[in-house]
């Protein structure tokens, strides 16, 4: 297999010295284990604080150790009876080529069902979060306005078009006219505004003429900011990420915005709720798979990937998926599907 370490902890943007390139033999397989070999890669943002030994929520990847992450792959031999040879599964086998998994931590998947990059997006972690954020804290009501940032990638794409299921009306925020454009003509947002646009703040009062009810918190920074003061009395603030924040190395310059905001949340009678997917996984995850897999099937619910050749571009894409180069959710294809 040939796999990418850790092999620095990275100061700010992640650079290639961060990372290094190794192959090597994988152990033989144990009972109940599988042979994978690795198809489809996902790249996530919450990877760069798997970089970072900062404490969060889960443990940081240590020096020396493949980086985590997402994976569609075949299995190409089999030690357990609950998986064939030719079986395609979801594991987490992070970034490399092959890998031996337990098969009890890999999920079958259904070709004939759904594409199965899907299982890394729209049907995945992504497409839950989503759902389970937007709908457990946010709870749009009909002729609600819902605000989403990063709204072309898997998770605001899909708080967007969940909220216009659910009645309400929705305003994606983005970073490109191209994404501005395919916010409203392919994922069908009410509104649209670009964030790098010298009139942001403009803009974002003028499609938002009654306020925001709900802001879906992806990015934080600046536009978090801008949002923030938009929202109406009672509104609701899932915080999902804070991705401008994810490659700094220091607090931002300027004055201190706490007071502020604790301000709005008291004199707005905001709810800021922070969540973590898992903890809805036994609550929500069974009525997302139904109902995400209905909206598919209608059309209320559109998906866009993007998906790059090769694992050796993998650290170059990751890059991109910070910095906003991607557009949809952001696939590796390290082997053939
Ligand atoms: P995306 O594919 O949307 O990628 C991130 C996007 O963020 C970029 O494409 C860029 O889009 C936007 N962005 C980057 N920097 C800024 C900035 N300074 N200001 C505004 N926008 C910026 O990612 P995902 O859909 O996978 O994830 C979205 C968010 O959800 C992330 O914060 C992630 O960490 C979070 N998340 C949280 C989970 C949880 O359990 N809480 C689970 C999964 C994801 P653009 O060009 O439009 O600016």
């Amino acid at each position: 297999t040939t796999q990418i370490r850790l092999a620095a902890r990275p100061v700010g943007e992640p650079q290639d010295t961060d990372f290094e390139f190794v192959t090597t033999d994988l152990p033989e397989l144990a009972d109940g284990q599988v042979l994978l070999r690795t198809i489809y890669l996902s790249l996530d943002p919450y990877m760069r604080g798997r970089m970072s030994a900062a404490k969060s929520y889960a443990e940081p990847v240590e020096v020396g150790d493949v980086m985590v992450g997402g994976t569609v792959c075949e299995v190409m031999e089999s030690r357990s009876p609950e998986r064939a040879v030719g079986d395609i599964v979801l594991a987490y086998t992070g970034w490399q080529t092959y890998a031996v998994a337990g098969a009890r931590h890999t999920r079958k998947l259904d070709p004939q069902a759904a594409p199965i990059s899907t299982a890394l997006g729209v049907l995945g972690m992504p497409g839950f979060t989503a759902y389970a954020g937007l709908l457990a804290i946010g709870r749009p009501q009909p002729g609600e306005t819902v605000a989403v940032a990063a709204a072309t990638g898997p998770v605001g794409s899909a708080v967007g078009q969940i909220a216009k299921v659910k009645g309400a009306r929705a305003v994606g925020i983005a970073g490109r006219p191209d994404k501005c454009r395919a916010l409203i003509e392919e994922f069908g947002f009410d509104a649209a505004v670009d964030h790098r646009s010298e009139s942001f703040r403009e803009e974002l009062a003028e499609t938002t003429p009654d306020g925001v009810d709900v802001y879906f918190e992806n990015v934080a920074g600046p536009v978090g900011a801008a949002v923030t003061r938009r929202l109406n009395k009672f509104a609701r603030v899932p915080v999902c990420g804070l991705v401008a924040n994810y490659n700094a190395t220091q607090a931002p310059e300027g004055p201190d915005q706490l007071p502020a905001y604790l301000g709005a949340i008291l004199t707005l009678s905001l709810t800021v709720r922070g969540f973590i997917q898992s903890e809805f996984v036994p609550t929500h995850h069974d009525d997302f798979l139904r109902d995400m897999a209905g909206w598919i099937a209608d059309g209320s619910v559109r998906y866009r990937e993007d998906v790059v050749d090769g694992l050796d571009n993998t650290l170059e894409t990751f890059r991109g998926l910070l910095a906003g180069r991607n557009f949809g959710k952001s696939l590796v294809r390290v082997g053939t599907d």
